[in-house]
């Protein structure tokens, strides 16, 4: 197995395994950059087919949280952690006590929350070794993900108002592809705005509640990305926009939730050549982490949320600046954020520099 030559390695500044004998855990933690401050991202636990795969997985989504904190103009850095082991039956509290140890030694370069596989409970028991945590009940701002979702349904206006010329989704069809804890919410707040929902989750109970509740129309999950439907969203897991599927996407407009949406670079550029607005996935579901990077003592949710809405006017600038350089909008995401950092770290060395 490679850790420095992949091509997802990309200049992480550490990738620490642990091991705990007697609980089993094998976990991953990788800081990728910690130029705008401590590095915060998710624990996922997955039971991963490969070692590799599990790597991979921690460098992609670590470089992802440094891009998502700095274009949301947060002072943190990214990073990530995965636990090697199936979440529905190889979770116990000894396991995330010894997962919090092992947060504990990077002495609070990295902070860790909850992700796909792992609860806000996990991270509590973890929390009872080490403050390094972020994103739980107590003393904190608790689930991330209603900011979550507030932050992609003001994404989805914003993408409505670049494509169609108004925020208004009146009458508009939206394909949410995923009901979880994001996407579930995202629904009410189309439903509230009068958005017509269609709907697909590989679990029936929550489709069952999204007819019943928000009279959305159910779907095929293995379809839903073809519907013709004006915005899709896709909410579930990554990967939903590959070559197979960008041949059967019908919607003008792809705004959601996911993380890695883009099965390969190409696929941004491809979707500028269909005329399909994408907004970035790690620019609108930044809500959960601009909710927890207002953590400490004067902790106060309106204002995180307030700013949570400021994912619409960081999107129209995107849309905006994609169109007048005619590149793909994530090519677009990605430049800011590289300038936000690289003017960060021009700054430190200065700093540095004044002071030597
Ligand atoms: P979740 O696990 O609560 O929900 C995911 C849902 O997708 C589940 O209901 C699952 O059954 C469904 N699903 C899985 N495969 C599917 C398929 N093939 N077709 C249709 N449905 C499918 O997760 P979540 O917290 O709602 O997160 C959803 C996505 O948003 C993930 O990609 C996550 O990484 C990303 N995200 C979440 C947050 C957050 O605050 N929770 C923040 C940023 C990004």
């Amino acid at each position: 197995m490679t850790v420095f030559s992949t091509n997802d390695f990309d200049d992480h500044e550490s990738v620490l395994f642990f091991h705990d004998k007697e609980t089993g855990l094998k976990a991953i933690l990788a800081v990728h950059d910690t130029t705008m401050g401590p590095a915060l991202g998710g624990t996922r636990m997955w039971n991963y087919a490969s070692e590799e795969e599990a790597v991979k997985d921690v460098l992609r989504l670590s470089r992802g949280m440094t891009y998502k904190s700095a274009l949301a103009g947060l002072k943190l850095g990214g990073g990530k952690s995965v636990i090697i082991g199936d979440p529905h039956t190889q979770k116990s509290e000894a396991l995330f006590e010894a997962f919090g140890r092992a947060v504990d030694r990077l002495n609070g370069a990295y902070i860790a929350a909850e992700d796909v596989g792992t609860s806000v409970a996990d991270l509590e028991v973890a929390r009872r070794q080490t403050k390094h945590i972020a994103g739980i009940t107590e003393g904190g701002a608790g689930d991330p993900s209603p900011a979550t979702s507030w932050g992609v349904f003001n994404g989805v206006t914003a993408a409505a108002k670049h494509k169609f010329g108004s925020t208004d989704l009146k009458g508009l069809k939206v394909a949410v592809q995923g009901l979880g804890n994001v996407g579930f919410g995202l629904c009410q707040h189309l439903h509230k705005a009068g958005a017509e929902l269609i709907v697909a989750d590989i679990y029936e109970d929550s489709v069952l509640r999204a007819v019943k509740e928000l009279g959305a129309t159910a779907v095929d999950p293995a379809t839903i990305h073809a519907e013709e439907v004006d915005i899709y969203a896709p909410c579930a897991l990554g990967g939903a926009i590959n070559e197979k599927s960008i041949e059967e996407i019908k919607a003008p407009v792809i705004a959601g939730a996911a993380n890695n949406q883009l099965e390969t670079p190409e696929m941004g550029q491809e979707l500028r050549r269909r005329g399909i607005l994408y907004a970035p996935d790690y620019v609108i579901n930044a809500g959960g982490i601009i909710l927890i990077s207002h953590e400490g003592p004067t902790f106060n949710r309106k204002a995180a949320f307030k700013q949570v809405g400021d994912i619409h006017n960081t999107l129209l600038d995107i849309f905006a600046r994609a169109d007048a350089e005619d590149k793909p909008t994530d090519e677009i995401a990605d430049k800011i954020a590289l300038e936000i950092l690289e003017s960060n770290r021009k700054k430190d060395k200065g700093a540095l520099s004044l002071s030597a």
